[in-house]
């Protein structure tokens, strides 16, 4: 069987960022941090064997080396863990840490700030704690309210998909009067689905390797299936075993932004052990 790996498969930036800093720190003894740093089940396991563990609420961070997540976190909430804890890391991804910042230079130019993007999204809410006014949060043109301030400017969640943010921000131009858009989008999540798009022509099956609690791995497959490709979701190699592959003589491989290399290589020598 001959393989193809997606031109961009795999960490993006932050999240490999990310886990270099844990990985640094954990040297020194145990760190915690809050929520799952990222959405890798067996890259979590190796990152407890040296010392990395989530902590499920943020009340355990009294005493503790305690690591901020790549997504970010609203102030108030950090303030609040640099008090209790004894070591605060802050892994915030850049592209993250960017776009709380245009919107705290929007809010300082008078707009009233617009975030395109899921509300329950730490993301978001990190963007959001950041800003002296709430801001307005859309993620789908339904969401958009008939009425809205004269002057908005407008920041996205870094992981939006910008065909849906044109279609949201088409939809404000005849509400507002004035209207400012910071491009935020970080293009980590674009250009893993491009390079899947990429190679699907060329393939007869693709394995997408990541998280089933991975939203971008998620929509990896779904670009798959709805290309009526045969799709294999998995997050470790194992997961293949009694797969007989039939007709497949050529395999496309894909991974989500929190994949780390070594399962994307214990998969292809699975394959090519086959
Ligand atoms: S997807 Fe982009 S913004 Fe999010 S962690 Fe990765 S590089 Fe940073």
């Amino acid at each position: 069987m001959e393989i193809k790996i997606a031109r961009d498969a795999g960490f993006c930036f932050g999240v490999e960022r990310a886990v270099e800093i844990v990985r640094k720190k954990a040297q020194k003894g145990e760190i915690y941090t809050l929520g799952p740093l990222i959405h890798n089940p067996p890259m979590i396991e190796k990152l407890e064997r040296e010392g990395v563990f989530p902590l499920t609420r943020e009340a355990e961070v009294k005493g503790k080396r305690v690591v901020i997540p790549s997504h970010g976190l609203p102030p108030k909430k950090f303030e609040e863990v640099l008090q209790e804890a004894e070591e605060v890391i802050d892994a915030t991804c850049p592209f993250v840490k960017r776009a709380q910042d245009m919107a705290k230079r929007l809010e300082k130019e008078g707009y009233t700030v617009v975030i395109i993007g899921d509300s329950e999204h730490p993301e978001v809410k990190g963007i959001a704690g950041n800003l002296k006014n709430s801001p307005l949060i859309f993620s789908c043109v339904e969401e958009v309210p008939q009425v809205l301030p004269k002057r908005i400017g407008i920041v996205c969640q870094t992981t939006m998909n910008i065909s849906r943010v044109k279609e949201i921000i088409a939809s404000l131009l005849d509400k507002v009067e004035e209207l400012k858009f910071v491009h935020t989008i970080c293009n980590a999540t674009a250009a893993r689905q491009q390079a899947l798009r990429d190679i699907l022509k060329d393939v007869d099956g693709v394995i997408v390797i990541g998280g089933k609690n991975s939203g971008n791995t998620r929509r990896l497959y779904k670009i798959s299936v709805e290309a009526g490709k045969r799709t294999w979701w998995i997050e470790r190699s194992g997961e293949l075993e009694g797969e007989t592959f039939d007709n497949i003589k050529k395999m496309g491989i894909t991974a989500g932004a929190s994949t780390p290399e070594w399962v994307i290589q214990e998969v292809v020598e699975y394959l090519e052990g086959l």
